[in-house]
């Protein structure tokens, strides 16, 4: 392509969530030329669709509450897989930025004192979220972006970046010397010459039908990554969220926020049974009410009570709704009720959860402040992402970072709720911060080279070259059923098995994958690009869920029911083959736990 268009900058962020903005803001201000990428349009990343809060031991609300219960219940709730090293910078510093945040013109709800109101989130010993409203994802992006614009950091919207470029020199998988992308709107190319790359790309749930995440989050990053010679870690790891609306099938997914259960909200089945004091398992037993008496005391006296078992973590809850289902207990349309219409007023509801009633009101007709809503489990995050370096979120390639959901580690097994918008500012931060320096220490720049740059639009452009090809709709359509079959919240080997089958057919389809038209917005063709990326992280997810032969955190296995203290020392490791062809898996010990960390487990 002739004159292709090309920029040249010292940091570019792939990603304008939570994660990429934080980190944009970082990089430039410590002096490096920053640019941030973005497939969508700028304030419509993920990151804005975020409810409950921000996960962060400010202790305004319990003064007892401080990083070291945070780590704790961190660590306890990704079932001790996460990374320790991230869990603690995570939990320290997580205050810091919330309250950044703030500066920077964040307007937080408030405790009648006027402090940082924080509300109560399975999985988390104290009130520690950080929140407006419901719609605290929107004040989040709102600042960063009002930030990123005032500070003049150059921001590339509807772009969408397919291929790394490195220079293939230094150790092991080389140096990062750019990206490349094309426009979405023209399909015209694009390169960025620049020797550091923070990927921002967030989750895979568009991998699975039944899903809370929206079009974009195809795990491009998680796939660039792989192209480029990183790892990923914990990708076995998939976080159903209990609650999902299940009716009318045109939202079937959609996320129906836990600070309804924070709030007061309680699960029933068919039989009007409130049936998680069924499900308590014993790891939670302590720490979880078992009497409908003191679980609704709690919420007005959590010293001496303890709390209710709707609040165990995401995937306990999850698991049970399921076999609620399963065991014909389940609502008219498939989920079971979410009530708390009967618990509070309808002034509260209105107040604490305004989105959520107008959510119910408009695609459901619904009146939540008067009757139950029906809900089920959905696919929502993923735990497992780029294996990176804690303190600095640098992957195993020289220069590419990656921080937000698309980086693995932080959450083990299962992530907590509002722990994904704390580790989005900590590791955003630091990962701006890590580009910048070490660009500023780099001598002679990385540079692209012209064979790279050819291969990547004959990549991209391959699609139109096909003859008598099929439909990329209809190759994401069937992966996406067959993951939410095959690769749901409950395995087993045999499926799995038959998942890979399955893929190995997807991916034999694909190469002879057809669009038509032109390049001039062509949501086929971008389909048919984002589609080679779900199927390699979905081959990665069935083989680390095929691997690990227990069941722990989001990963839920019929065939081996409990966990394996045996499993609960390593991690699984993916790779792309020497080929490129497939995914190579290797099991690798998890990072050892100073003895000075250890005690808080005893
Ligand atoms: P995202 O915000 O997902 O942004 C990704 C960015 O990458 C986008 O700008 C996208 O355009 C861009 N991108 C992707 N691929 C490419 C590409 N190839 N080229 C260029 N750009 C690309 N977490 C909490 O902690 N608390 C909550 O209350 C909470 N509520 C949630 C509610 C919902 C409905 C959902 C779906 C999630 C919620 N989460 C919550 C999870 C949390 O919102 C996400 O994990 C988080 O926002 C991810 O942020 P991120 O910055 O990593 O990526």
């Amino acid at each position: 392509e002739g004159g292709m268009e090309r920029h040249e900058y010292d940091v570019v962020v792939v990603g304008a969530g939570g994660a990429g903005l934080r980190a944009a803001i970082a990089a430039h201000e410590a002096g490096a030329r920053t640019a941030v990428v973005c497939k969508s349009l700028l304030g419509k990343a993920h990151t804005v669709m975020a409810e409950g809060g921000i996960a962060a031991a400010m202790g305004n609300r319990w003064p007892e509450d401080n990083w070291e219960v945070h780590f704790r219940d961190t660590m306890r709730g990704g079932k001790m897989l996460n990374n320790w090293r991230m869990a603690q910078l995570h939990a320290q510093e997580a205050p810091e930025r919330v309250q950044e945040l703030e500066d920077w013109g964040a307007l937080f709800d408030r405790t009648d004192d006027g402090l940082i109101s924080q509300r109560d989130f399975g999985g988390h010993k104290y009130a520690r979220l950080a929140h407006v409203g419901d719609r605290t994802g929107l004040e989040m992006i709102r600042t960063l972006q009002q930030r990123t614009v005032q500070l003049g950091i150059d921001v590339f919207m509807e772009c969408t970046i397919t291929d790394l470029m490195k220079d293939g020199q230094g150790d092991g998988p080389g140096r990062i010397s750019g990206a490349f992308g094309y426009w979405r709107e023209s399909g015209r190319f694009i390169l960025f010459d620049a020797p550091t790359v923070i990927l921002a790309t967030g989750g895979i749930g568009k991998s699975f039908k039944v899903t809370s995440n929206s079009w974009e989050y195809t795990g491009d990053g998680h796939a660039l990554a792989m192209r480029a010679g990183a790892s990923l870690i914990n990708m076995e790891f998939v976080q159903f969220h209990p609650t999902g609306m299940v009716w009318p099938p045109s939202v079937k997914g959609l996320l129906v926020t836990e600070s309804v259960r924070g709030d007061g909200g309680i699960l029933k089945n068919s039989e009007g049974k409130r049936f998680m004091f069924d499900y308590i398992p014993d790891f939670f037993k302590a720490e979880t009410a078992d009497t409908v008496e003191e679980a609704d005391r709690w919420y007005d006296d959590k010293k001496n009570n303890r709390r209710p078992p709707e609040l165990l973590p995401r995937d306990e809850v999850a698991r049970a709704i399921n076999s609620e289902i399963k065991a014909g207990r389940g609502s008219p349309h498939g989920g079971i009720y979410l009530d708390i219409a009967s618990r509070r007023s309808p002034e509260f509801i209105r107040k604490r959860l305004p989105s959520m009633y107008h959510q119910f009101k408009e695609l459901a007709d619904v009146d939540i402040t008067q009757e139950p809503m029906e809900i089920g489990p959905t696919c929502h995050y993923v735990m497992g992402g780029v294996e990176v370096d804690a303190d600095t979120q640098e992957s195993a390639v020289t220069g590419l970072y990656a921080v937000g959901e698309c980086s693995g580690g932080m959450h083990g097994s299962n992530r907590l709720g509002g722990n994904s918008l704390g580790d989005l500012l900590v590791f955003g931060k630091r990962a701006g911060e890590a580009a910048a320096a070490y660009t500023a220490g780099l001598g002679a720049r990385p540079v692209v080279a012209e064979a790279d740059v050819k291969a990547a639009q004959a990549s991209a452009l391959a699609p139109f070259e096909v003859e008598g090809g099929e439909n990329p709709y209809t190759i994401q359509s069937d992966l996406q059923q067959s993951m939410n079959d095959l690769v749901g919240i409950i395995r087993v080997a045999s499926e799995l098995e038959a998942s890979l089958a399955e893929i190995e057919a997807f991916k034999e389809r694909a190469k002879s994958m057809k669009v038509e038209g032109h390049r001039q917005y062509n949501p086929g063709w971008h389909l048919a690009i984002d589609l080679r990326n779900m199927l390699i992280v979905s081959e990665c997810i069935a083989k680390a869920a095929l691997a690990r032969q227990e069941s722990r955190g989001g990963h839920t296995r019929d065939d081996f029911p409990g966990p394996d203290p045996e499993w609960g020392t390593k991690n699984l490791v993916v790779n792309l083959n020497a080929e490129g062809t497939g995914v190579d898996l290797h099991e690798k010990p998890l990072p050892v736990m100073p003895d000075e960390l250890k005690k808080y487990f005893d």
